[in-house]
């Protein structure tokens, strides 16, 4: 049995497959994360032409078989190309770092489209922008909420809820008072960085100024390796 199902995605990777095929990885608004065989899409003149892209989105329709993973791609029509992502060598590469971390928190049959919708938004915004560094900081402060993981920045102290706590503890994704943090587990900062930090957390991405202080970009990879599980090969 197979059935035919239609959902928007973006791809996140393809790899060559056989004489003249791909597999498509796509991170899907409604099926999580797929794997599409796209049968000739090598060959000159396929039918599914720029669609398979990295960082295309595009509407697919796939069958979609039981006890197999693989799914097979009947047509798929672009969206958004985001091509001029991929014409320069910053933007190719902040493209791929977005993509990467996406391959990395999605998996097959887990919708989130939040995190799906997000993305779009960030991926218009880095092709618009200048701040392709700073995006990226957004995106991953973002993405480990989206995740299940939101640092909560707007209260005080997570234990004693004393107000103006200046300690930020990782590991428990908020700010702790002098007598609830342990000096080794936590980062100091002012009440202005604290004030920008709880300003990523729900700015619009059309209204982000593109600054990010150092030690407020290095807490936010800190952050998001840690409650991503991702290894400095997937956030540098
Ligand atoms: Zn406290």
């Amino acid at each position: 049995m197979s059935k035919l199902i239609r959902s928007e995605g973006i791809v996140l990777r393809t790899r060559a497959f056989r004489e003249s095929s791909k597999i498509a990885i796509v991170f899907t608004r409604t099926s999580g994360r797929i794997d599409l065989l796209a049968r000739g899409a090598r060959r000159p003149g396929s039918r599914f032409g720029a669609a398979l892209e990295m960082g295309t989105e595009a509407s697919f329709i796939y069958y979609e078989r039981e006890n197999s993973s693989l799914w097979t791609l009947s047509s798929a029509d672009i969206l958004l190309s985001h091509q001029t992502l991929r014409e320069t060598p910053a933007t190719l590469n902040a493209l791929a770092r977005v993509l990467k971390l996406l391959y990395h928190i999605s998996q097959p049959g887990v919708l989130n489209s939040g995190l799906y919708n997000f993305t779009l938004i960030l991926l218009n915004a880095m092709g618009e922008r200048e701040s392709l560094s700073a995006l990226y900081d957004l995106f991953l402060w973002r993405a480990s909420a989206l995740s299940g993981y939101p640092p909560c920045v707007d209260q005080g102290c997570l234990v004693c809820g004393k107000p103006d706590a200046v300690n930020f503890c990782i590991a428990q994704g908020g700010f702790l008072c002098a007598a609830h943090s342990q000096a080794e587990e936590i980062i100091r900062f002012n009440p202005e960085e604290r004030k920008i930090l709880a300003n990523l957390t729900n700015v619009p991405v059309s209204e982000f100024d593109g600054q990010i202080p150092p030690i407020l970009s290095r807490l936010i990879r800190d952050y998001a390796r840690y409650h991503l599980h991702a290894g400095v090969n997937i956030i540098k």
